[in-house]
C-alpha cells in the first residue's frame, strides 16, 4: 500500500509535530491531574468545614436547650415548694418568661393534665400555644425534661417545647413546668445559629425526628418537612459525618451533618458542590496563565532545537541530490553534522561522493582513450583540438604511420603487432610534453599535437621520435621504421582540419620519398 500523506511533511514539520502532540499531551495529563488532586482536595476540605461546621451548631443548640432547661428546673424546685400557692406560681411563670427572653410562653400544668398557670396570662383563654393535649400528655406521662418534636401551635406558630417535672421533696410527681419556643424567623434558634461564622454558600438547616425543618436560612422552608435524605436520616440516628449527595433539586451538594444530643434534632451544613468547585476553574486559569511564559520559552526552545537537528539532515539531502557535482564533496565537508547519526550520513555520502566521482573519472577516461596503448583517441583529439582554438593557442602536429606494418602483422601475427603499437606509443610518450596530447588516430597510425611550438621544434621532436623508434629493439620483429608528416598553425593553415590535412599530405610525401623520414615543408 501507497502511502502519500507523511511526504506532504518534511523531517522538520514531522518533528515539530510529535514533540509539539508529546508535549501538550504532558502538559494535557498534568492539568487534569492537578484538576482531579485540586477537586478532590477542595471536596474533602469542604466536607471536613461542612461536618464541623454542623457538629459546632449542632453543640450549640444543645447548651442552649440544655441552659434554657437548667432554668426551668430551677423553677421546678421553686414552685415544688409553693405549689399549693397560686400567686407563687404566677409570680414564677412570670419570672421565668420575663427574665428568659428565649422562652415565649411558659405554662405550668399539674399531674392531672389541669392548666395551673400561663405566662403570659392570655394564653389561658384559649389560644394557649402550648396545651397541645397530646404534647402534655407526653409530657406528664415522660415525668422527666423533654424537647419535643417542634409542632404548629394553634395559634400558627412553629414550635417547640422543653418541659421540666415538678416533683416534691418526698418524690411525689406533682406536675410539670414547660415553655415554648418559638422558631420562626427573630427566634432564639434563628439568632443562635445565624450568629455563627459560616462559609460563604453554606446553608444550614435544623430539622426535628419528623425532618420538620425547625430553622432555615429560606424562611419559608422552616415548617416544612424535607425530602428523605442520607446525610439526615443518619444524623437522626445520632450519627456524625459528611457526604455528598443530590438535593431536592438534584443537585449535588456536599452536606456536614450531626445530631443535636439528647433531643432528636439534626443540624445539616451544606454547599452546592458546583459553588465550591467554583474557584478551581479561575485556579485552572490561573495555572495555564503561569504556564503560558514557560511554555512560550519551551516553545522557542523546541524550534531551535528542532532546527538543529534537522539543519545538517536537510543539507545532507540537499547534497545528495546532487552528488555528481564537483563541488559535492566540499558542500558535504561544509555540513554541521553535530550529532552521531548526521555525521554517519554525511560518512557515507563522502564516501559514496567519492566511489561516484572515481567512477565516472574512470569512465570519462576510458571514452577518451585508446585502449590498446591508453593514449588519447580522436575524441578526445577533438576536443583538445577544440580547446585550442578557442583559447587561440597556436600547436604544431605530428601525423606519424608505421612503415610496412602489413608486414609485421603478416610475418609475426596480429599480437606481435599489438605489442609493436604499444613500443612505438611509449616511446611517443617519452618524447612529448605534458601540455603535448599523444593520440593513437587510427590503426597504426598516430598523431602528435605539440601547443605553442614553431615547426623548427616540432621537426626536431620529429625527427627525434623517427630515430628512437629506427634504433630501439622492437619486440620480436627487431627493426622497425615509421614516417612523419609536420604542420603548424598558421595564416595558410588557420584551422585544425587544415593542419590536421595539411600534415597528412607531408606524411605520404614522407611514404614516397622512401619512408623512415620526416617531412615537414
Ligand atoms: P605503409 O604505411 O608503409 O605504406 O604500409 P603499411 O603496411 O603500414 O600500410 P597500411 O596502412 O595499408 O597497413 C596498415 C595495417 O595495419 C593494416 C592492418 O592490418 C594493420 N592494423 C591496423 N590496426 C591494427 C591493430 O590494431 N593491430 C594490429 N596488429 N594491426 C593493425
Ligand atoms: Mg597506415
Ligand atoms: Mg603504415
Amino acid at each position: 500500500m501507497k502511502r502519500f500523506w507523511p511526504q506532504l511533511l518534511d523531517l522538520r514539520a514531522l518533528v515539530l509535530l510529535f514533540v509539539l502532540l508529546s508535549v501538550l499531551a504532558t502538559v494535557c495529563n498534568s492539568l487534569i491531574v492537578a484538576y482531579r488532586i485540586q477537586r478532590d482536595a477542595l471536596i474533602d476540605s469542604t466536607l471536613e468545614a461542612n461536618r464541623a461546621y454542623a457538629a459546632k451548631v449542632a453543640s450549640s443548640i444543645e447548651a442552649f436547650l440544655h441552659s434554657a432547661q437548667r432554668r426551668m428546673k430551677y423553677s421546678a424546685l421553686i414552685l415544688a415548694d409553693h405549689w399549693d400557692d397560686p400567686a407563687a406560681l404566677r409570680a414564677e411563670a412570670n419570672r421565668l418568661r420575663d427574665q428568659d427572653l428565649d422562652l415565649n410562653a411558659v405554662a405550668i400544668v399539674g399531674a392531672s393534665g389541669r392548666v395551673l398557670q400561663t405566662a403570659p396570662q392570655v394564653l389561658r383563654s384559649g389560644h394557649d400555644a402550648t396545651l397541645d393535649s397530646v404534647l402534655m400528655e407526653q409530657t406528664l406521662h415522660a415525668r422527666k425534661p423533654m424537647v419535643s418534636s417542634a409542632y404548629i401551635s394553634r395559634s400558627g406558630h412553629l414550635v417547640l417545647f422543653i418541659s421540666q417535672p415538678v416533683t416534691r421533696a418526698s418524690g411525689e410527681f406533682i406536675g410539670v413546668i414547660g415553655s415554648s419556643i418559638y422558631l420562626e424567623q427573630q427566634s432564639a434558634l434563628h439568632t443562635l445559629i445565624s450568629s455563627h461564622f459560616h462559609h460563604e454558600g453554606t446553608l444550614v438547616f435544623v430539622v426535628d425526628g419528623n425532618r420538620r425543618v425547625l430553622y432555615h436560612p429560606n424562611e419559608r422552608q422552616i415548617g416544612e418537612i424535607f425530602t428523605p435524605s442520607p446525610a439526615v436520616d443518619q444524623a437522626l440516628r445520632g450519627e456524625y459525618g459528611a457526604m455528598q449527595m443530590a438535593d431536592h433539586n438534584q443537585e449535588q451538594m456536599l452536606a456536614g451533618f450531626a445530631p443535636v444530643a439528647g433531643t432528636g434534632l439534626a443540624v445539616i451544613a451544606e454547599q452546592p458542590r458546583e459553588r465550591t468547585l467554583a474557584p478551581l476553574a479561575e485556579l485552572m486559569g490561573q495555572t495555564l496563565l503561569g504556564m503560558l511564559p514557560a511554555g512560550i520559552i519551551g516553545l522557542g526552545l523546541i524550534l531551535a532545537g528542532t532546527n538543529l537537528i534537522v539543519r545538517p539532515l536537510r543539507q545532507l539531502s540537499i547534497t545528495a541530490m546532487q552528488l555528481t557535482a564537483p563541488q559535492a564533496e566540499s558542500q558535504l565537508l561544509n555540513v554541521q553534522a553535530w550529532y552521531r547519526d548526521a555525521a554517519a550520513i554525511r560518512r557515507a555520502l563522502l564516501s559514496g561522493v567519492k566511489l561516484l566521482q572515481q567512477t565516472l573519472g574512470r569512465l570519462h577516461h576510458e571514452a577518451q582513450s585508446d585502449a590498446l596503448t591508453g593514449l588519447a583517441n580522436r575524441r578526445a583529439m577533438t576536443t583538445f583540438l577544440d580547446l585550442l582554438t578557442q583559447t587561440e593557442q597556436p600547436y604544431a602536429v605530428l601525423a606519424l604511420d608505421i612503415d610496412h606494418f602489413k608486414r609485421v602483422n603478416d610475418v609475426f601475427g596480429h599480437d606481435v603487432g599489438d605489442l609493436v603499437l604499444k613500443h612505438v606509443a611509449d616511446i611517443l610518450k617519452i618524447n612529448s610534453r605534458s601540455s603535448d596530447l599523444v593520440c593513437r588516430s587510427g590503426g597504426e597510425e598516430f598523431i602528435v599535437i605539440m601547443p605553442d611550438s614553431p615547426i623548427a621544434i616540432a621537426e626536431t621532436i620529429a625527427q627525434r621520435i623517427r630515430e628512437n623508434v629506427a634504433t630501439s629493439q622492437t619486440p620480436a620483429v627487431g627493426r622497425l621504421t615509421l614516417s612523419v608528416g609536420v604542420a603548424c598553425m598558421d595564416d595558410q593553415t588557420p584551422t585544425a582540419d587544415a593542419v590536421l590535412k595539411l600534415a597528412d599530405e607531408r606524411l605520404y610525401r614522407a611514404k614516397q620519398q622512401g619512408r623512415n623520414r620526416v617531412v615537414a615543408c
